[in-house]
């Protein structure tokens, strides 16, 4: 084994880890913790060093929180830690990144050539985003506010969008786009375009500023318990949709008045493209599987780690795990979906270190996506300025509350007093507020099971 001399800042058991936990995200630091506290709550406590996470990321983002700082709601500094802070002392950090796993030998190398080397392994690294799938789109987005082009999808160009939406005015037309394909929380491409059409409404710029979805989908969202519903809402609004239409090149020409057009391929039609003029765009790029992980022997005929959809184990490397968006898993791409992944990963893998054989916990699919549909009391100084009065506004704050499991079957919290299809303004506040300060306070800790948050499930023994 080469010697190890990554630059780790917690105490090493260099090069060789019981359990090598692959990116500090979500899911990453979501399932170091809690196989840490789990191990520790019966009475088997991990030694320093057994557990190890590899991520050279030096600063940890709440995604979800991007969709607020897009809407003006928040700032982004508000959601991003140290990654080093939310690492506890008795796990083990290596920062740097991994660049090839060698499951048949139970290592990996880093970017740096060095081998680590574990028992059991659970990759949790994220997906990438292909910008440059778009011909002009990386170009735009350097400078979104000449393009006139921004994303929720990145820290550099969330709060941008807001801009946008502030800058747009009456008779200019605002294109919101969703490709064909898996993406992160798949509600979020349609949640900026209800912000913004509220945001113009409450600023007297509705129905003057056309609004339009463009979607790569047939249809409004993937799981059809939800999807007519939103429809419905979208045409309520006078929000204009196109399905079908894949977003494929940006031009925007010049700075200030110039003409600016989104091409798109029509799905329906082969070899045709279609064209829109646009004056600001919100744009939901592809996303795919991670190069390292595709061109490794982790990966399914897709490039996502190929597990198990119910126990999250490898299917041809058992001492291997994985989890979150990196996942073969067939759900919606989300944290929520993490927060009830992390428990049944834990106990099988659990079962598997202690018995030789892998727990019997099963994932339902669950993952969940909160629609924000409109605006609520409490909002930034520059948008309050602009309000008719708090109280009406407050009156309006509304999210819809989507919650479901594999083949699209819902899984609703709430659904025995609420049907989750209404926009409602309690859901409003969950997402807004409660969620964001629940993960950094317990999800990330390793604190939270899902649906029933803080109340771990029982697995049978
Ligand atoms: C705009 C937006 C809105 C969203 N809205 C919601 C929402 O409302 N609700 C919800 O539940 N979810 C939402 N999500 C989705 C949610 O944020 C993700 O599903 C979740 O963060 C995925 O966690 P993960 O651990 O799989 O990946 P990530 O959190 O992305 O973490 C992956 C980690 O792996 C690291 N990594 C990458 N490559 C390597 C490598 N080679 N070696 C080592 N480490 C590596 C990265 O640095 C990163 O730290 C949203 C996401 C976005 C972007």
């Amino acid at each position: 084994m080469n010697a190890v001399r990554y630059a780790t800042t917690h105490a090493v058991n260099a090069g060789k880890h019981k359990v090598v936990v692959v990116g500090a995200g979500s899911g990453g630091l979501s399932v170091a913790n809690q196989l840490y506290n789990s191990f520790k709550a019966n009475g088997k406590e991990l030694q320093k060093g057994d557990v190890a996470v590899i991520d050279a990321a030096k600063v940890h983002h709440f995604q979800p929180g991007w969709t607020l700082v897009g809407a003006g709601l928040k700032a982004k500094q508000d959601f991003m830690r140290p990654t080093e802070e939310l690492i506890p002392q008795h796990l083990t950090h290596i920062p740097s990144n991994v660049a090839t796993f060698s499951p048949s030998s139970n290592s990996l190398t880093l970017e740096g050539g060095e081998t680590v080397k574990y028992d059991y392994l659970i990759v949790a690294a994220g997906l990438q985003i292909n910008y440059g799938k778009v011909k002009g789109l990386t170009e735009a987005l350097a400078r979104p506010l000449e393009s006139r082009i921004s994303t929720i999808y990145s820290y550099d160009t969330c709060d941008a969008t807001w801009d946008l939406i502030e800058s747009t005015r009456v008779g200019q037309k605002a294109l919101f786009t969703q490709p064909f394909g898996p993406v992160k929380c798949a509600g979020a491409p349609q949640k900026m375009a209800y912000m913004a059409h509220d945001r113009f409404k409450r600023t007297g710029r509705f129905p003057g500023v056309g609004v339009e979805f463009v979607t790569g989908l047939p249809v409004m969202f993937g799981v059809p318990h939800y999807s007519e519903a939103l429809d419905k809402l979208r045409r309520d609004k006078g929000i204009e949709a196109d399905f079908a239409k894949d977003l494929i090149e940006v031009r925007s020409e010049g700075q200030g008045e110039g003409k600016r057009v989104a091409v798109f391929k029509d799905l329906k039609e082969e070899g045709k493209t279609i064209e829109k003029e646009f004056d600001m765009m919100h744009v939901t790029p592809p996303m795919g599987p991670l190069e390292f992980i595709k061109k490794s022997p982790l990966a399914d005929a897709a490039g996502w780690v190929d597990v198990s959809a119910s126990s999250l184990q490898h299917t041809k490397f058992p001492n291997v795990f994985s989890l979150g968006d990196c996942s073969s898993l067939p759900t919606s791409k989300t944290a929520a979906a993490i927060t009830a992944q992390t428990p049944v990963l834990v106990e099988n893998l659990s079962k598997l270190m202690e018995t030789g054989r892998v727990g019997e916990a099963v994932y339902d699919g669950y993952s969940s996506c909160p629609l924000f549909t409109g605006y609520g009391s409490v909002s930034p100084p520059s948008l309050l300025s602009r309000e008719q009065g708090a109280d009406q506004t407050s009156r309006r704050a509304q999210l819809m509350l989507a919650e479901f499991g594999y083949g699209g079957k819902p899984l609703e919290t709430f659904g025995i007093v609420a049907d989750q299809r209404v926009p409602r303004r309690p859901f409003y506040h969950l997402a807004k507020d409660v969620f964001p300060y629940a993960y950094f306070r317990h999800m990330v800790k390793g604190e939270w099971f899902g649906p029933k948050g803080l109340v771990p499930p029982v697995f049978p023994a």
